[in-house]
Parts: C-alpha cells; structure tokens; sequence
C-alpha cells in the first residue's frame, strides 16, 4: 500500500467523523489509546461545571440534588451495553486492582472445597500479585497457564475460579472468550476476566457467554482521563452471593442508617467501598459520549483494518532491522495493538516520540502501538511506520538522550 491509498481508506472509513469527537494536538501521531485514551471533547467543560456550578454553588446538597452519589451504577449502566452487560450488571469505582481483589476473594468464597486459582503465566503484573495475594490469604495454589499453549485441561475440578486478561498487554494477543468461559464451567470454577485491553474496541458479550466476572479500565479505550476508575461486572445472578472483603460504608445496604453491622446491599453496589470519586466518575461519563451511535462491531472492524495495515507496512518497510513482530499476526488473534521486538526497544520508541509518534515501550525490548478506532487514522498508522523506518535506517536512536529511562515507560 502506498500513502495515497492510506489517505483514501481514510476519506472511505464510515468512522472518520468521530475523530471530531476527540481534541487531539495537531501533527501529532498518537498510538497509544491503549494506555491512556485522547480526550474527548466536552470532557473538561463537563467537569468544569460540576465543579463551578454543583461543588461551588450547591455544596454538600449535590449529592442528592446532582445524583453524585448514583454516579459509580449510572455509569457502569452506560459502559454495560459496550461489554454485552445489562443495566446494573456494572458498576464504576475504585481501581482494576483493587477491584480484581475484591472480586478474586469474592469468587474464592464461592468455591470454598476448591483449592486453586488459574492465572497465566505473563499476565498484567497487578493480576498477577493479586492472584497470589488472594492464594496466600485463603491458603490457595495458583496455578499457571500458559497463554500460547491455551490448554483447558488445567482446569481442573480442583480450581475455584480462573482470572484472564480477554488481551495480552504486551502482545495484544486475544483469549476466545466464549470457549475459554465455557471450559472453565464445565470443570465448576468461576470466571474472571480483565478487559482491560479490550473494552471499547470489540464487541463483548458477557451475558450471552455467561461470564460470571469482569473488571476494565476506565482510561484506556474508554478515554476516561488520568486515573479514571475502573469498571465491574458481576453476572445478576451471582450479585447476592458475592461477598467481597473490602466491605467499606458505601456497601452497605442501607449507608445512612450507619450501623455497627454490615449488611450488603441487595445488589452490584455491594461492591461499592468508600466515597466514589465524583470528578472523576462526571470526567468519564463525559467521555463515553464519544461511543454515542456507534456500533462495536464497526469499531473492531476498523481497529482489524489498522491492524493490518501496521503489520503490512512492518513487512515492507522494517525487513532487515533485527524487529519481528510478537502480536499475532491472525487478526482474529490479535486485540487493538501491535507489539514490536527489538533490543533497543526503548530507545527507538524515545526516538520516535520526538518525531511525535507516541507509542510506548514494555519490557522485554517490547516497541506497543495501539489503535483507537474512533480516532485513529489509515494514513496515520502509515506514516508511523515511515517515520520508525527512518529512526531506524539513520540510527538517530543512538542518540544517548533516548537512553535516558523516564519513570513511565
Ligand atoms: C492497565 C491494566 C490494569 C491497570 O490497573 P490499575 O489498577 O488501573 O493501575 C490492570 N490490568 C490490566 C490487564 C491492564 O492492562
């Protein structure tokens, strides 16, 4: 493909129109979405307003007068519909690690004669520490997959419940949720997946696939700013059994009566701990105005086509510059990235980001591009691999200021 057929995949995309809903820097190639999503128009004055016109004017009466505190189910009940959730199968607060926690304990309660939970090998460091977190405290193994092997034997009638990443952060590569959520039914365990990487790319449906657990990222796909909060769903029929340790006042079920006792509330706002973090909540609700009227089937399709066109172009352009590709090169197996081996991986990226192409770097040697459908372009995948091209053919990634490790990589 040459550039003028990127530009013309450009003014043919149905999508094209919705990069109007972001406010992105000018000559700016931005691939890394999958980290922390552009922000959206409309974001800042949203937040704007709570702040001048609830906080400032209204004071402690917003809580009741604005709905702050409905926020954490009225916006999980807007992310529902992205994942194949029903209203208030969601709900919105708190961090994916710690609602990881909170959902493991829950889930290791409801197995209790089981003695095991499966994990992969190389998953998302904070899935990871929590899986063994949650081992140690309720005397569990952990049991590993391994993520090329995908082999349902492991779960055995032994494991209480299975914690996946639906994408590999460093690779993009996909698990097939429908037959890996039905493997581990069969054995008895629960399922837990982290949609980190995939929530607001691809369709997901977890009521139709029975998934009994999910947890998200509220700034990734979603655009929900620095920090966001994360997203979790709990199956409705599972609601009233789930009994997560972090059992804070915001959980109870009546929080006003301010009991000495607690007792859950009748629903998922038993996950609910303590004060939600309302600015944050408004500032993500803000964003999820960008996926209004768009299909995620449109979406996937489009973030497949980005795909391809990177690992096209990585054929044609990088050959002979010691980088192969480490995602899947099946888009049916790969999620919204692209993942890039090279030793000098961390300096190349450095590089490249001073030709404002914004990708980021994972250990090992891993160069990660994310594609953002609803505001990445054809032609800006294209020039990426042009400028890296260049980084690599002139060497400027020797230049020692790119060895220069920041704290956030
Ligand atoms: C980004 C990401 C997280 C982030 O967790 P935080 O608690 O928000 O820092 C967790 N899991 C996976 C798989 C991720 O990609």
């Amino acid at each position: 493909m040459n550039r003028d057929e990127a530009i013309a995949l450009d003014l043919a995309d149905p999508l094209q129109v919705l990069r109007s809903r972001f406010s992105l820097p000018a000559e700016l190639i931005y691939l890394d979405g999958n980290s922390l999503g552009a922000l959206p128009v409309g974001v800042a004055e949203r937040v704007s307003e709570v702040i001048q016109a609830q906080w400032g004017r209204d004071l402690i009466a917003s809580w009741n007068k604005h709905h702050w505190m409905d926020a954490s189910a009225r916006v999980g009940d807007r992310i529902a519909p992205l994942v194949g959730a029903e209203a208030g199968e969601v709900i919105v607060g708190d961090s994916t690690s710690i609602n990881l926690y909170k959902l493991l304990c829950a889930a290791v309660r409801m197995r209790p004669d089981r003695s095991v939970i499966v994990t992969e090998q190389g998953n998302f460091p904070s899935d990871s520490y929590m899986v063994a977190s949650v081992a140690e405290q309720f005397g569990l193994t952990v049991r590993l997959v391994d993520p090329h092997g995908n082999d349902p034997t492991v779960f055995g009638d032994d494991v209480a419940v299975v914690c996946l990443s639906h994408a590999n952060y460093r690779t993009g590569a996909l698990y097939d949720l429908p037959a890996v959520t039905s493997a581990v039914h069969d054995c008895g365990a629960l399922m837990l997946w982290d949609l980190a990487h995939t929530a607001g790319v691809m369709p997901i449906d977890l009521s139709a696939n029975g998934v009994d657990f999910a947890v998200g990222c509220g700034y990734k796909f979603l655009n929900g700013g620095p920090g966001a909060p994360s997203f979790s769903y709990v199956a409705r029929h599972l609601q009233c059994e789930v009994h997560q340790p972090l059992t804070g006042w915001l959980g109870h079920v009546a929080p006003f009566a301010m009991s000495d006792t607690f007792v859950p509330a009748d629903s998922i706002a038993r996950l609910v701990v303590g004060t939600p973090s309302v600015l944050s909540l408004v500032a993500l609700e803000a964003a999820l105005d960008a996926f209004d009227g768009v299909s995620m089937a449109d979406l996937r399709a489009k973030s497949v086509a980005l795909g391809e066109l990177m690992i096209e172009r990585v054929g044609e352009r990088l050959r002979g510059h010691g980088v192969t590709l480490v995602s899947p090169a099946e888009s049916v197996r790969r999620a919204s990235h692209v993942s890039l081996l090279h030793s000098n991986g961390y300096e190349i990226v450095q590089a490249l980001i001073a030709q404002r192409v914004v990708g980021d770097y994972r250990e090992p040697g891993l160069m990660r591009f994310g594609f953002a459908p609803l505001y990445t372009r054809y032609v800006e995948v294209f020039d990426a691999i042009e400028l890296l091209a260049d980084v690599l053919e002139t060497g400027v990634w020797r230049e020692p200021q790119f060895a220069v490790r920041a704290s956030v990589t």
